[in-house]
């Protein structure tokens, strides 16, 4: 089955308001007009409205990193899905960082793919082991863990809105990015198979998921050759302007 791929740029804790602007506009001059998949930019929450501007006419997408999962209330330093609801197109749930510093578990997981799909944000939901647990072998286990916890109570509609990314985490940031059949392994297998015993072969078919963890214009090729890997979410490269145009540019 044919699916566009996906190509995000997760900029987590950098940028102020005005620097993000800037780089949305190179992005929005560069990337704004490509197709053939879609490009998503996501800027921590301040910077949200400025990137929102700078790229509007576009066809950049606009992700946030986190939610919280009730709509409002006593939830000091949180940010709803309705808040971003009109700003943002797609929404990080779930990445390796806030499971490792911030608590996040399978369960608030669910929580808040259920906000987003409510607000109409998509989810590109992270997943991954840790350099312990492939080391253990334990990525299939974890993969399929982390997957089904994630998705067990949703509808098949409602999982073939979502997007996954597979994160090793021992490859994030870390330059060691696994190799494109490594990936493809645990994607058609662990991530992709997951969605297939939960929603049937249909659903997980359509469902796009993408490889994260040190992705570069060199390796991209290698990521977008494989037959279950539908593009990349992207950390540190997605900070440099000619580096993800090129990313992106030869994912298309
Ligand atoms: C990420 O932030 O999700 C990520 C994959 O980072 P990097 O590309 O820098 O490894």
């Amino acid at each position: 089955m044919k699916r566009i791929p996906v190509l995000a740029g997760n900029w987590k804790m950098n940028k102020t308001p005005a620097e993000a602007a800037e780089l949305a506009r190179a992005f929005a001059a560069s990337l704004g007009a490509v197709t053939g998949a879609e490009v998503v930019l996501c800027p921590p929450f301040p910077a949200l409205p400025a990137v929102h501007e700078a790229i509007k006419g576009s066809r950049l997408g606009l992700g946030a990193q986190n939610i919280h999962w009730e709509k409002s209330g006593a939830f000091t330093g949180e940010v709803s899905a309705p808040m971003l609801a009109g700003w943002c197109t797609h929404v990080i749930i779930g990445h390796s960082e806030r499971r490792q510093y911030f608590g996040e578990t399978d369960g608030s997981v669910y929580k808040k793919i259920r906000a987003a799909l409510t607000h109409n944000l998509v989810p590109i939901v992270c997943v991954g082991e840790t350099l312990a647990e492939y080391e253990a072998g334990k990525t299939a286990e974890v993969v399929t863990r982390q997957v089904r916890g994630a998705y067990k109570s949703f509808t098949a509609e409602e999982a073939a809105r979502t997007i996954i990314a597979y994160e090793p985490v021992w490859a994030i940031g870390t330059g060691k990015a696994a190799t494109g059949a490594g990936a493809n392994a645990v994607i058609g297998i662990n991530a992709r198979g997951a969605i297939a015993d939960l929603f049937g072969s249909a659903v997980a078919d359509g469902l796009r998921v993408l490889y994260g963890g040190s992705v570069t214009p060199a390796n991209i090729v290698e990521f977008m050759a494989q037959s279950d890997i539908d593009g990349g979410l992207v950390g540190g490269a997605s900070l440099k302007v000619a580096d993800f145009e090129a990313i992106v540019r030869a994912a298309v």
